[in-house]
């Protein structure tokens, strides 16, 4: 994938492949500026055009490649088929519109419902979604809401036509901890429900850590290790997915941040990535960029020429 800028063009993304099946919860976690939040809009056809293009690869939706379908048979398919919740309902709600009219719209464009008919759909799925009161908040308007409860709204729009795909990019980020964890246990509760596939998009690793089955670590738009998510979490084999468990809040005494910053995409280093910040560096490091490989665990995988020596813990 590139993007056009004012600088010149850079490449997000490259190379980053994932699967993700019905009923599964992948996690994509990484810094911000990873390429996470393009892939998802790449996903669903909504890269912004036209500074962004994909330019190789496939995106395959149940065996058809969305690459090769004209857009507006994508634009068919958001809603019904593939969803997506954003950071910041604010800014994806319409502040002029009341939120019953907003969710509601969702079945009179796709199922031709009546007004009076997509205003129940509406309260059904705002009781849903766990917005108390749904009969009369589904006239208010969306800064009438909380943070919180807004995020429900935009949960109850994505699985208004019980899409088979949902992705949720940093969902629960403009929110304080504890309705974090409570806007994670619904979408986790709506998976189950719904049997949907859920790309669970994050930088933040506790977050996903109850609720995702397997993770896939991006580090400068590549994939950096990937696997179950309970395996890399107890024996990560890539130094980066290593210094993000060290910073993360939990019983050690002094957390360790990783140190430098994310590379600038337009001048990534030379090899890998990450060598400017791995304490497992070595010279082979900087000249050849590590390619994903297969380790011992299902589907577990890393980019990274000493992925069994960090594994063994040396
Ligand atoms: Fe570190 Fe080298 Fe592995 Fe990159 S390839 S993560 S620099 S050890």
């Amino acid at each position: 994938m590139q993007f056009r800028t004012p600088t010149g063009v850079i490449t997000p993304v490259d190379g980053l492949g994932f699967t993700v099946a019905p009923g599964e919860t992948l996690a994509v976690l990484g810094e911000s500026g990873s390429g996470k939040s393009v892939t998802a809009q790449a996903l669903m056809g909504l890269l912004p055009r036209p500074a962004g293009r994909v330019t190789g690869g496939r995106i395959c939706y149940d065996g058809v490649d969305l690459l090769g379908l004209p857009p507006a048979e994508v634009r068919r398919l958001r809603g019904p088929e593939m969803a997506m919740v954003f950071q910041d309902p604010l800014s994806s709600l319409n502040p002029v519109f009341r939120v019953g009219a907003q969710i509601g719209e969702m079945f009179r464009r796709h199922r031709g419902a009546s007004r009076r008919e997509a205003r129940a759909a509406a309260i059904d799925l705002m009781k849903r979604v766990g917005i108390p009161d749904a009969a009369t908040r589904v006239d208010d308007y969306p800064h009438q809401f909380s943070g919180g409860m807004r995020q429900r709204v935009m949960i109850a729009m994505a699985i208004a036509l019980n899409p088979r795909l949902l992705i949720a990019d940093e969902p629960t980020t403009a929110l304080d901890v504890t309705v974090q964890a409570q806007v994670m246990a619904l979408l986790a509760g709506l998976q189950r429900e719904y049997g949907m596939a859920m790309v669970l998009i994050t930088h933040d690793l506790g977050v996903v850590a109850d609720v995702a089955d397997r993770m896939l670590l991006v580090y400068a738009g590549r994939a950096a290790e990937t696997g179950r998510i309970r395996e890399v979490y107890d024996r990560p084999a890539h130094p980066y997915t290593a210094g993000l468990m060290a910073s993360l809040p939990g019983d050690q005494e002094r957390l360790t941040p990783i140190p430098g910053a994310p590379p600038n995409l337009a001048a990534l280093p030379p090899g890998c990535a990450f060598h400017p910040r791995c304490p497992y560096a070595i010279d082979r490091c900087r000249d050849e960029r590590p390619l994903l490989h297969a380790l011992p665990g299902a589907g577990r995988a890393a980019a990274c020429h000493r992925a069994q020596e960090v594994l063994d813990g040396a």
